[in-house]
């Protein structure tokens, strides 16, 4: 099996959602405000198809266990990352995720770091990103009494930033802003402040997680070092945003390519591959398959090497662990 797996993505409607995902990538949108494309995913809330080939019609999870060459024979249980885009038409709930043990513990699932390649930001967009609170008496109290202003640390963002969201961080993404997030496989969110907004499909607010939140939120916030390395290569330009060990969960890279690029496995690793703009070409095995905006892949381990030709923005992702 040489072969990529091209996946269906799965769409989300949110409250916060819209419809910019029909226009930026041509997909074919069930009706609502759709806020997330589920783009490479092997969790139960939305599991990813293979479109294409020999496994055509099978899901990322079960492919996980019943053919795990493909993934370079992990030890883990779950396929361990999950791709999105998400289209924030309205800013999204004020939030944060538990870490492995939190979750394990009181979710029976994975914790959640993540992060974000800003694909589109409006002018003058920003997000939350941390908080001012010193200790975790003042950050209670602060959060005791709505004081939201003083709380929340806001950030300009535009197009093409990245950010590293470990659990335990404070964040949410505002209005105008469209990304692409890699994360782990999880689906737990405790929500810290939702606006006081009231849904329209159930008339009732969201339900916020205050205790859990206290919880998990790191205290007094700290900003990651991170190490974003960029090089050319003739026409070419790789950018590598994180990495194992300050990421120990994924490294995510970012491949603007204009002419032909080889790219080889190392022993055991798989890729998951968005292509976020324009289109070409992957080649594997002197096959060729058509690349374009919108497109979501895993390469996976039994693909040694392979070529990317043609106009090509891609997010690309490998798991930090074995
Ligand atoms: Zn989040």
């Amino acid at each position: 099996m040489s072969e990529p797996l091209f996946l269906k993505p799965v769409f989300h409607q949110k409250l916060w959602g819209g419809r910019k995902l029909e226009s930026a990538f041509d997909y074919d949108l069930p009706d609502g405000n759709i806020g997330e494309c589920w783009a490479i995913s092997g969790h139960p809330h939305g599991r990813s198809m293979v479109e294409n080939g020999e496994l055509a019609g099978q899901y990322v999870d079960d492919l996980w266990k019943d053919h795990k060459e493909l993934f370079g024979d992990p030890k883990g249980e779950v396929f361990p990352l999950l791709t999105k885009i998400l289209d924030a038409e309205a800013s999204l709930s004020v939030q944060v995720h538990p870490d492995n043990e939190y979750a394990e513990k009181h979710e029976g699932e994975l914790g959640k770091t993540e992060c974000w390649y800003v694909i589109d930001a409006e002018p003058g967009s920003y997000l939350i990103y941390g908080h001012h609170a010193k200790t975790k008496e003042q950050l209670d109290s602060m959060i005791e009494s709505g004081d939201w202003e003083h709380l929340l640390r806001k950030i300009p963002v535009k197009t093409g930033d990245f950010f590293y969201v470990p659990s335990g961080t404070v964040h949410a993404l505002n209005k105008g802003i469209m990304v692409l997030e890699t994360q782990q496989s999880s689906d737990t969110t405790y929500r810290l402040y939702d606006y006081d907004r009231v849904d329209k499909t159930t008339g009732k607010k969201r339900e916020l997680h205050i205790k859990q939140s206290e919880d998990t939120i790191m205290v007094p916030h700290k900003d990651p070092e991170l190490n974003i390395v960029k090089c050319s290569e003739g026409k070419n330009e790789f950018t590598t945003f994180v990495q194992p060990p300050i990421s120990p969960y994924f490294a995510v890279y970012r491949w603007q390519i204009k002419e032909p690029a080889v790219f080889n496995h190392e022993i055991g690793k798989y890729t998951l591959v968005s292509v976020i703009d324009g289109n070409g070409r992957l080649t594997i095995d002197g096959n060729d398959y058509k690349l374009s905006k919108g497109q979501h892949l895993i390469i996976p381990a039994t693909v040694s090497q392979w070529t990317l030709d043609g106009d090509l923005d891609v997010i690309a992702s490998e798991s930090g662990e074995e």
